[in-house]
């Protein structure tokens, strides 16, 4: 596809930086007869309709075991509690993510030894993690993030090699594959969220752990179900997590479009590098990367500014209306919950480092050509900017 600039030329209009309204708009007729559905069967927890959207689920990651949650996070407290982990021991984790992957960790009674980064792709840098093992480790947590996989052998040998489970936060990483395998089968447990803004959004939270190993999946079963292994007999303190019957029955219905919408990502992440390349602005901006052996599903599409601009090129795109977020503006390592971790500045650089450079840019499904093209021409302003004031400091 090519896109001309002068398909531009809406003046101010609001570029928003996600609008689900688009994609609900495409499907509401269907998603309300579900919804009504639901009420009229006025059963809303597990049931039926949770039992079929697990088992579409299980079919699509190629798992023998999907089993519903409230959400993302619920998945994988649930996962690591199933897996045996919780006081004294230690997980190894990325410290560039959404909070839940580490306060999971806490949540489970168990302490996150984080790792840092690999520039390129932002995701664990797999050759870190051997010398972060102990005889406490129990556990690595590989963040499949903004919808790219995680190289996933080296990990494999190593849990391996010192006996670890290995659960995938892949919340924001449905659909997207290493080595044609998907996201979900690719460690011990594998973790989804249906928070809204993921690339499989419902109305409201939900998760999902997804499994291969039979004894596992009975006990992430009956975790979500304090506990119960029926007639209010609890083996074991679980939680109280389950998925809405109505939750199901929405995504479900989404479930079965997911594939165009990634493929539609996909496509705005290729128009954008297009559009960069014409513009001239890749001496400012690094597109993402995506890593051989990959099918990423871009749940965000975040570049890296550099030369410390990135701050500058928010607000400039903000000043031109154009809708753009920061994931994430700090380093897990540094957030004040975890500072009895002993961890301080600079322990993390390149966690750090992409905490004050990267910044994402709109790329739902449904995003306008024109809208896309809005951000690139507002991109090519600020750098114009940038370049003027930039030269103009180094002259003086
Ligand atoms: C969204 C997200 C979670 C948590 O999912 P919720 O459903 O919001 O609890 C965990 N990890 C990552 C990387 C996420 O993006």
């Amino acid at each position: 596809m090519t896109v001309t600039l002068s398909m531009a030329g809406e003046g101010n209009r609001p570029v928003t930086f996600i609008d689900l309204t688009a994609q609900f708009r495409s499907m509401s007729a269907e998603v309300m007869a579900a919804v009504e559905a639901v009420f009229t069967e006025q059963k809303f927890v597990l049931g039926e309709e949770v039992q079929a959207f697990e088992d579409e689920m299980a079919r699509y990651c190629d798992a023998s075991f999907a089993i519903g949650c409230n959400s993302g996070t619920d998945a994988l407290i649930i996962a690591l509690q199933a897996l045996g982990i919780g006081e004294g021991d230690e997980v190894i984790t990325t410290p560039f993510s959404f909070f839940a992957t580490a306060s999971s960790i806490v949540r489970a009674g168990a302490t996150p030894v984080f790792v840092d980064i690999d520039p390129v792709t932002w995701n664990l840098d797999v050759d870190k993690i051997e010398a972060a093992v102990t005889p406490r480790t129990k556990a690595i947590i590989p963040v499949h993030l903004f919808g790219q996989c995680v190289e996933m052998e080296p990990i494999w040998r190593i849990a391996a090699q010192y006996g670890l489970s290995v659960v995938e936060d892949a919340a924001q990483a449905i659909g997207a594959e290493y080595r044609g395998r998907r996201a979900g089968v690719l460690g011990t447990v594998g973790c989804f969220s249906f928070f809204p803004t993921k690339n499989l959004g419902g109305a409201g939270d939900g998760g999902l752990m997804t499994t291969d190993d039979p004894e596992v999946a009975k006990r992430l079963k009956r975790l979500r179900v304090h506990g119960d292994v029926g007639g209010y007999e609890h083996i074991e303190v679980g939680m109280n997590s389950r998925l809405d019957a109505l939750q199901a029955a929405v995504l479900r219905i989404k479930l079965r479009r997911l594939d165009e919408w990634s493929e539609a990502r996909q496509r705005n992440a290729a128009n954008y590098l297009t559009m960069f390349r014409e513009q001239g602005v890749l001496d400012y901006l690094a597109p993402p990367t995506i890593a051989p052996e990959r099918r990423h599903v871009f749940n965000q599409y975040c570049v890296r500014v550099k030369h410390g601009c990135r701050d500058a090129m928010l607000q400039g795109l903000r000043d031109r209306k154009i809708g753009c977020a920061v994931y994430y503006p700090k380093s897990l390592h540094q957030q004040t919950c975890f500072k009895s971790l002993g961890y301080s500045a600079g322990d993390f650089p390149e966690s750090e480092r992409a905490c004050a450079e990267i910044l994402a840019l709109p790329s739902y499904p449904e995003l306008p050509a024109a809208d896309q093209v809005r951000v690139v021409e507002g991109i090519a302003e600020v750098c114009r900017e940038l370049r003027g004031s930039q030269s103009i400091r180094r002259a003086a």
